[in-house]
């Protein structure tokens, strides 16, 4: 998706403007639970245009002081975004501050979209006026508290949006390389894109080639997500960790199977947890890849006990492979796409409702269905209804009957029948009518 990117000084509004845009979006789409969390990014539609919005003063720095924070911010925004709002505030009227980001953000080729914030009254929106001397042309008057001003920020932001930004993307296979900073992620993407056969050509036009890398091993394609943002080095920002984060919730948005880097010579960190957290709430395929393999003294037993230590640590990843490598020596590096396509490759298929129904009969043999208030679950019919991930439908006598452990103990029988490895797997219950 088309990335849009809000700058301005503190306390212009950019957080109140950002969660009215959004809300915009709920209106028409409904949420999923659980990616409601405390974020500085998140999907937003107008109109059927989708587009993922940043609010880049909620990236917060720690020990900056205003001048690093605002350099910051249009630097993220002139590198991420396609379309840039610039905030500002119309009760403060210019200010040196809205000056020296203006002067950034002359240096983006990119479109920059300046709304006036706070404009609440028609006695303010007098003075909008003062902000044509920013040079970014008509200025948009907003209310991110009344919502007045929104629609036609909105439309001026559809309008700005690049074109075709999905062709061609549909015969490849896309994963992203993530995980907290100096676990080795650029090490890993060098060499396999460095090493491997052809590269395929950059098709015109497209605004996201510019920063993923194609390429095709033994016929199939791949596409790594977001290489621009992992070989590029050195910003301050990038250490981080919101703006790691949120970088990795970019990253994982645009991929169908993600590869959640850690590092064998440090262990697990808290960071890796909350970097794995959205891989998981996406539901997207993921695969443990486990680097610097080549560090750790080894036992004939190490590798079992590492792989202990993630199942232990990640219990909610317990469907994703672990791969251990060593983007040093090159070990294992192979198993990387091999492996993305396999999971691919899982998240996609369709199992026939009648094999589903035998595999239902049978598993109705081995446990009892769970009994609540008395009341026993009936399990009727399973169909799939949907691929990527994967998610069935059990038809039965009551949901509410429908307990977690029973679900569960269905997901790991599909898992024992077919091949989810690396993807997650839905299940909802519906009353049979
Ligand atoms: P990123 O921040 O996740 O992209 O990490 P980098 O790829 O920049 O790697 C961080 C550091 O770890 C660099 O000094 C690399 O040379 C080193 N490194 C990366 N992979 C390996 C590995 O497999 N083995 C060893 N010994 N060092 C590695």
């Amino acid at each position: 998706l088309p990335v849009v990117a809000i700058v301005g000084q503190p306390n212009v509004g950019k957080s109140t403007l950002f969660n009215r845009i959004i809300n915009q979006r709920l209106a028409i789409v409904e949420d999923k639970p659980g990616v409601t969390r405390d974020r500085n990014y998140a999907q937003a539609e107008w109109l059927g245009h989708k587009f993922d919005l940043i609010d880049t003063g909620g990236i917060t720095w720690e020990n900056s002081n205003i001048e690093e924070e605002i350099r910051a911010q249009a630097e993220i925004a002139i590198e991420e975004a396609d379309v840039i709002i610039f905030l500002t505030n119309v009760a403060n009227h210019v200010t040196n501050l809205d000056e020296r980001i203006a002067q950034m953000l002359y240096q983006t080729k990119k479109p920059v979209i300046l709304a006036v914030n706070k404009a609440d009254n028609p006695e303010q929106r007098m003075d909008i006026y003062d902000f044509y001397s920013l040079g970014f042309g008509d200025p948009i008057p907003v209310s991110s508290v009344h919502g007045t001003g929104i629609g036609d920020l909105l439309d001026q932001i559809v309008q700005s949006l690049p074109k075709d930004l999905k062709q061609n993307e549909q015969e490849q296979i896309s994963f992203s390389v993530i995980g907290r900073p100096n676990v080795g992620k650029s090490s890993i993407v060098n060499r396999l894109v460095g090493e491997k056969r052809v590269i395929v050509n950059n098709e015109e036009g497209t605004t996201r080639d510019a920063v993923d890398t194609p390429f095709e091993i033994d016929g199939t394609k791949f596409r790594i997500v977001d290489t621009a943002g992992i070989r590029r080095r050195g910003k301050v920002y990038e250490k981080t960790e919101k703006y790691s984060v949120m970088r990795a919730m970019g990253a994982i948005e645009h991929s169908d199977v993600v590869c959640l880097v850690l590092d064998a010579s440090t262990g697990i960190r808290e960071q890796d947890k909350h970097v794995a957290g959205y891989a998981h709430d996406a539901g997207r395929g993921i695969i443990i890849v486990v680097n610097k393999w080549d560090l750790p003294k080894k036992t004939s037993n190490s590798g079992k006990d590492f792989e202990q230590i993630i199942r232990s640590e990640f219990q909610y990843l317990d469907y994703a492979p672990i791969l251990f490598v060593s983007a040093k020596t090159g070990q294992n590096l192979a198993k990387i796409p091999e492996m993305v396509r396999r999971v691919s490759h899982n998240q996609q298929q369709r199992i026939k409702s009648s094999v589903l129904n035998d595999l239902l009969l049978e598993t109705s043999k081995l446990v009892p269905t769970p009994m609540i208030k008395g009341k026993r679950l009936r399990v009727y019919y399973m169909t799939q209804v949907a691929t990527n991930p994967p998610t069935f439908v059990v038809f039965v006598n009551d949901p509410e009957l429908m307990h977690f452990s029973y679900q569960r103990f269905l997901i790991n029988q599909l898992r024992e029948n077919f091949d989810f490895s690396g993807t997650p797997i839905k299940i909802i219950a519906r009353k049979r009518k």
